[in-house]
């Protein structure tokens, strides 16, 4: 996939504040720190398109990007950061949720999940919830460059495991080396309804 322009569109918490719904729309989501913003800004090969924080859980918006002046690409907020204030967590439910329900260019959600962490309850929620909805989704497993090859089996099978999913599922996805650049964006691909 060739990525000729890529802009930040607009925040919003609110559907009123959403763009109109013009183009097919993928949202990415993630624990904080998960390399979400990486994986995106890889993706859309830019450096800073999406800004990585190092204060994870700051940004509390829906944030929306146009790709090629035909793609949308929603970051949704990082979820599960203890040092968020409580205020802040309850509104990232509904604010997420409404999103995820209420969209109707949403093609599917990439989840991220850290090839060193075991899912936690979040995760496991958010998938259970898009299952339930019918949402079309993929799980991506960040940071894979952390892990040797041969250290990688096991995390992979634990995940697949919590998922109940097949290892074969999961995308393995390096923002450092690019490894599963091309068939993340193949998984979009097959997403849409009207492929790119
Ligand atoms: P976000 O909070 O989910 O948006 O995460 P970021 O993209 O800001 O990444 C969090 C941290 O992990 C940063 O220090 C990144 O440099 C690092 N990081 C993200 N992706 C990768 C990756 O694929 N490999 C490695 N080694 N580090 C990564």
């Amino acid at each position: 996939m060739i990525v000729k322009t890529a802009e930040f569109v607009t925040s919003a918490v609110n559907p009123t504040q959403y763009p109109p719904p013009d183009y097919p729309e993928f949202a990415f989501a993630g624990r904080s720190n998960v390399g979400k913003s990486s994986l995106i800004n890889k993706l859309v090969n830019r450096k800073r398109l999406v800004k990585t924080s190092n204060t994870p859980g700051r940004t509390q918006l829906i944030n929306f990007f146009l790709i090629n002046g035909n793609l949308s690409f929603v970051d949704l907020p990082g979820y599960g950061y203890a040092r968020v204030p409580v205020a802040v967590k309850k509104q990232w439910g509904p604010m997420v949720e409404t999103y995820l329900a209420s969209r109707t260019t949403l093609m599917g959600v990439v989840v991220l999940v850290d090839i060193r962490r075991v899912p936690r309850q979040e995760e496991l929620d958010l998938i259970q919830w898009l299952d339930d909805h019918q949402r079309p989704y993929r799980i991506v497993v960040t940071k894979a460059d952390k892990l040797s090859h041969n250290k990688q089996s096991r995390p992979l099978r634990l995940i697949a495991e919590q998922f109940a999913c097949a290892r074969e599922e999961l995308l393995l996805f390096s923002a450092k080396t690019g490894q599963g650049l091309e068939p993340l964006w193949r998984a979009l691909n097959a997403m849409m309804k009207i492929p790119l």
